[in-house]
């Protein structure tokens, strides 16, 4: 007879470090372990163990969501630029009493040899373009494209899992694609679409890093958007290795 989990591990997902957090967990019978995704993708690359889609109802919902679920530990893998739901999930342990976590990649570095601008928004970056290029890789995902779309002067190549909706930028070729990249990839679309600037969020991992590096053989610059806040007094993890030893000593 198999034991029963001791443990209800909680992962607000969308990122590769949360999928792999779950196909860990999965694996150890300690553990029952929930993803929870906010349903954003039309068709999302579902992790093992349960999942459930769609949001909570705010901090009110997603407390009492772990308290009927006893939940034991809750984990943020949400994208470091899903700021709502960083700042939710830390109000709502504050409500539970659960133990967060925060399961964070690095941000990325500039090479001496990257030509990097820094914004501090989308729209920051929107006013920074221009001065930048007119040909533009923009890989900051489809819900902010609209922050783009005033600047007529300047043509996007966009890449993302789904098509936009909302106003666009009226130069605009999308092209439908989901992570990773490859270097030898990155490089053929730079030269095809002779792109001369690239915009990215400071994502961090190595799934998508190859552009950066295709960027900097090729003398492009790149317009990097900052992560925003994150919640105070969070402990935080930057792989999954080290969630799983957080999850491990902590009750
Ligand atoms: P957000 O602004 O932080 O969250 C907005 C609302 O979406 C939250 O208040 C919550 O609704 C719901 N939500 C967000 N993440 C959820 C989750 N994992 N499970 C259930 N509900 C969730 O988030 P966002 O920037 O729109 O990102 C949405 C999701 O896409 C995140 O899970 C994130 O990991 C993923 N993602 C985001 C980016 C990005 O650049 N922002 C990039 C790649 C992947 P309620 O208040 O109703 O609970």
């Amino acid at each position: 007879m198999s034991a029963e989990p001791t443990h209800h591990v909680l992962i607000l997902g969308g990122t590769t470090e949360a999928r792999r957090l779950a196909e860990a967990l999965s694996a150890d019978p300690a553990y029952r372990v929930t993803t929870s995704l906010a349903g954003r993708v039309t068709s999302p690359v579902l992790p093992p163990g349960e999942t459930r889609i769609g949001g909570f109802g705010g901090v009110t919902g997603l407390a009492a969501w772990t308290v009927a679920h006893d939940v034991t530990h809750v984990i943020d893998a949400t994208h470091p630029f899903a700021e709502r739901m960083s700042f939710n999930a830390w109000e709502a342990a504050a409500l539970s009493g659960i133990p967060l976590l925060a399961l964070r990649r690095p941000g990325w570095t500039p090479e001496p040899a990257d030509d990097w601008t820094f914004a501090d928004s989308l729209a920051d970056a929107a006013d920074r373009l221009p001065a930048l290029g007119t040909r533009v890789f923009l890989t900051t995902g489809r819900m902010g494209l609209h922050t783009f779309a005033h600047l007529t002067d300047t043509w996007f190549l966009m890449r993302s899992v789904d098509p936009p909706a909302g106003p666009v930028p009226p130069h605009l070729e999308v092209l439908l694609a989901r992570g990773p990249f490859t270097l030898s990839d990155e490089r053929e679309l730079l030269a095809r679409h002779r792109i001369d600037v690239l915009v990215t969020k400071d994502s961090g991992g190595s799934a998508t890093a190859p552009k950066l590096t295709a960027a900097r053989e090729a003398g492009i610059p790149a317009l990097v958007v900052r992560r925003p806040p994150v919640p105070d007094g969070v402990p935080e993890a930057g792989s999954v290795q080290a969630a799983l030893t957080w999850l491990r000593t902590t009750a």
